[in-house]
């Protein structure tokens, strides 16, 4: 059976033209799997009855199983995604006023490694298909428009305006979760696509951001491809720290990532890079490390956002006391670099930057260097 998740538009006019049908039913189908959540092609009422009867017999529209489900004191949402054969990955839902941002899982765990990542920690066991990209964005806006429902004033107490508005919880997207986006590039490419199409998702590039560690070809290949939003994972101002921090540096290094975020900035839907910068007491964040920050970035129209290191079982790392992290900022913000504090979401459900776990066998075997992953597992 085809999943119909795992095409595009092009994927599926392709598709649709092997089933000898006009382009259009590409649109039709799109609309109805992406936009009204069905999964069920008897409900699709504008495509012809044999053609229903066709798709019944050889494709599905199949998102990944929800395994469990966690709401944190602030509001703050996590799933865990079933992804076969005993592995499990995890998204979350942050509400804030006037957005609602879905952070998407790209793998299942990851292979770089980076020292302070729980998913880091994990090891790496696969790619996740396009089904299970999109599929997070397509659960999300289906479990929690089902939830607004429940909410519902009735129909005279709220403007068409505002009904439209409780059907699209997912205003934004950030790939953040579980895994180097870029490391699975083909599966990315094709999800964002569906998360800009105008007859699925409709998402602005703006509202698209891949966060990456710096997988520098990749990078050029996505400007190329689907320039959205970029944040790019620095949290070191020179190549020994980074070596230690995020490995994957020292085959592409501080200054050839540079060189590659400048190259995006022309294709980019914002003026600016985000760099991600992860605060871990005594090992980042002094004061001349923020000034050497400032002399590396400097070239680069960029803003900072600096994460305090949220932790989880058996880190070895220590979140930067406040102060200390208000000092850096405060170099970066005399430099005249624009620079926040990336507030702390859902902790206490373990679904902050960092924690996301979800359950991973490890097929690269590095876990064993860090005892069973059965620690850093979701509680
Ligand atoms: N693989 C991508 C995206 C996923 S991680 C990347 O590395 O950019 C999203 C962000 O969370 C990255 O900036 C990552 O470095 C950061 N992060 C990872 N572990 C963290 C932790 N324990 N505390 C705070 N931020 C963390
Ligand atoms: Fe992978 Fe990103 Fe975690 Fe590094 S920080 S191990 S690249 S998910």
């Amino acid at each position: 059976m085809i999943n119909l998740l795992d095409f595009n538009k092009t994927e599926l006019v392709r598709f649709c033209g092997e089933m000898g049908e006009k382009p259009f039913r590409a649109q039709q189908l799109l609309r109805w799997i992406h936009q009204f959540g069905k999964t069920e092609f008897t409900e699709m009422s504008d495509l012809a009855k044999v053609f229903r009867q066709k798709l019944t017999e050889c494709a599905v529209v199949q998102p990944p199983e929800i395994v469990s489900d966690y709401t944190a004191e602030d509001g703050t949402r996590k799933w865990l995604i079933s992804a076969g054969s005993g592995n499990a990955v995890e998204m979350v839902f942050i509400p804030e006023p006037g957005r609602g941002t879905l952070c998407v899982s790209s793998q299942v765990g990851c292979a770089l490694a980076c020292s302070f990542c729980s998913t880091g920690r994990q090891g790496f066991n696969r790619n996740l298909s396009v089904a299970e990209i999109i599929g997070q964005v397509w659960l999300a806006n289906r479990l929690l428009e089902a939830d607004n429902q429940d909410r519902l004033l009735p129909d005279t107490a709220q403007t068409q305006a505002g009904k439209q508005e409780a059907r699209r919880p997912v205003t934004n997207v950030v790939m953040m979760g579980m895994g180097e986006p870029l490391a699975n590039f083909e599966h990315l490419v094709m999800a964002l696509d569906l998360m800009l199409s105008d007859d699925a998702y409709g998402l602005s590039r703006r509202r698209v951001t891949v966060s990456t560690s710096g997988l520098v070809p990749a990078l050029d290949r996505l400007r190329e491809r689907c320039p959205v939003a970029l944040a790019v994972s620095l949290h070191a101002p020179n190549d020994a720290l980074r070596d230690v921090l995020v490995p994957i540096n020292k085959k592409y290094p501080i200054r050839e990532l540079l060189a590659a975020c400048e190259r995006y900035l022309p294709a980019a839907p914002r003026d600016f890079i985000t760099f991600e910068y992860v605060m871990l007491k005594s090992v980042n964040d002094s004061v001349v490390l923020a000034q050497e920050l400032v002399q590396v970035v400097k070239n680069v129209p960029c803003k900072l956002n600096l994460i305090p290191f949220n932790g989880f079982p058996g880190s070895g790392y220590e979140r930067s006391d406040t102060q200390a992290i208000h000092n850096f900022r405060d170099v970066l913000m005399q430099a005249g670099i624009v620079t926040t504090i990336r507030r702390t979401r859902g902790d206490d459900i373990a679904a902050a930057c960092g924690q996301l776990a979800g359950q991973v066998r490890d097929k690269t075997r590095r876990t064993s260097a860090y005892g069973t992953n059965q620690t850093a597992m979701v509680k």
